[in-house]
């Protein structure tokens, strides 16, 4: 009998990237999907990362690199993150991961012993969950409330905290409603956790997404600094998804331990992308910016043909949709909207918020259009 790790068979794959998977099939096989389904932008990456990453293979720079990743690269990433936080962390502070996921990975390997509760505050993306097991923690999910469109406050929280409570998970703007939280949610939290040995991960991978609002971060809060780990990376600003280019930015203490942990799980990674990477600083990122705030717009003004209530986005490429209304079972509502009218998007399940979905609005206006038409068709059928 082969006997598997118990945690293992505990989790499901990655839904949104299942979900995707499962579209592209679709249209492969011809079917007219439309897909609106991983947030992934739909431009090609720019091309002055590709050319210095090909520039860089050409000149033999295939080899290792340090673990924590390339010293310029962490250098400019410190300074990019300093601009915008009025921060001062250098490049030690800084490890290049393989994408988001895996700085956050790596931070829960850094920060948990086994048992150790993190906080979730949901609906919150799907891997944060299934990342906290793996790293043998246990999650403790915060229902976040509709009426406060998903912004956490202190009294949601409060009640989850306990002795064990080692992390929060903040993800802001966020994945999947496309709320952007103020500072005084911060100081919110930061009144909370103030007296307890509790480390914020903030997601911020999204940071650049702000078309109402500010762009906030625990890391401008000085007492909350040493308590914080910051997750990013390149994949959402300049399209480069399939580069898997993340980093985390930690207190040193910590970032040391992370990456001990990358060096043993990945050693680096991969050395081109490090080196197109350094390009991206140099890109004028405000024609993708104005792309996803049009296409949020488009978004915003078509969904005036339905009644269907969402929480209004300030950021990201998300649009999260009630249709509890419809149909409580939203895996349902997700499957047979796929069957009948070839329109791919994520149930709320995935998220921990039943009666959900979420769309992407990622990818072109005439693929928006033509999708929303189809869940308006669909509901309409419904109703
Ligand atoms: N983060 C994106 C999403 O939520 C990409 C897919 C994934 O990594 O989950 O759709």
């Amino acid at each position: 009998m082969i006997l598997l790790s118990k945690i293992v068979k505990s989790i499901q794959p990655s839904i949104t990237l299942e979900l995707n998977s499962k579209a592209i099939e679709m249209e492969k096989a011809g079917e007219d999907v439309v897909k609106l389904t991983a947030g992934e932008p739909d431009f090609i990456t720019p091309k002055e990362i590709i050319e210095n990453a090909y520039k860089a293979m050409l000149e033999g720079k295939t080899k290792y690199t340090d673990s924590a990743g390339i010293y310029e690269l962490r250098e400019k990433i410190a300074n990019f993150i300093n601009k915008s936080r009025g921060t001062d962390y250098n490049a030690n502070n800084i490890v290049v991961s393989n994408g988001g996921k895996q700085a956050l990975y790596n931070t829960l390997l850094a920060l948990l012993n086994p048992g150790d509760e993190v906080i979730l505050l949901d609906p919150a993306w799907v891997s944060y969950e299934a990342q906290i097991k793996l790293a043998r923690g246990i999650p403790i999910h915060v229902p976040l409330k509709f009426k406060n469109n998903f912004i956490p406050k202190a009294s949601d929280i409060k009640p989850y905290l306990s002795e064990r409570t080692k992390a929060i998970i903040i993800n802001s703007p966020n994945n999947p409603t496309g709320v952007v939280y103020s500072k005084e949610t911060f100081l919110e939290l930061y009144e909370l956790i103030k007296d307890k040995n509790i480390y914020i991960i903030s997601d911020e991978v999204y940071e650049k997404l702000v078309f109402e609002g500010e762009f906030f971060s625990p890391t401008q809060i000085d007492e909350l600094r040493e308590k914080t780990i910051i997750i990013n990376a390149f994949s959402k600003t300049w399209s480069m998804t399939g580069w898997r280019v993340g980093y985390s930015v930690a207190p040193l203490t910590i970032s040391k331990e992370i990456k001990k942990i990358q060096s043993h799980i990945a050693s680096n990674i991969n050395t081109p992308a490090q080196y197109g990477s350094l390009a991206a600083f140099d890109v004028d990122i405000n024609y993708y910016i104005n792309k996803f705030n049009e296409r949020r717009k488009f978004v915003l003004n078509k969904m005036k043909e339905s009644d269907l209530e969402y929480i209004y986005p300030k950021g990201a490429f998300y649009l999260f949709i009630n249709i509890s209304k419809y149909d409580n079972n939203d895996l349902n509502f997700a499957n047979q909207l796929l069957k009948t009218k070839k329109l791919a998007v994520i149930p709320g399940s995935g998220f921990g918020a039943k009666g959900f979905i979420r769309i992407s609005y990622a990818t072109s206006t005439e693929m928006i259009e033509k999708g929303l038409n189809r869940l308006f068709e669909y509901v309409n059928g419904v109703k």
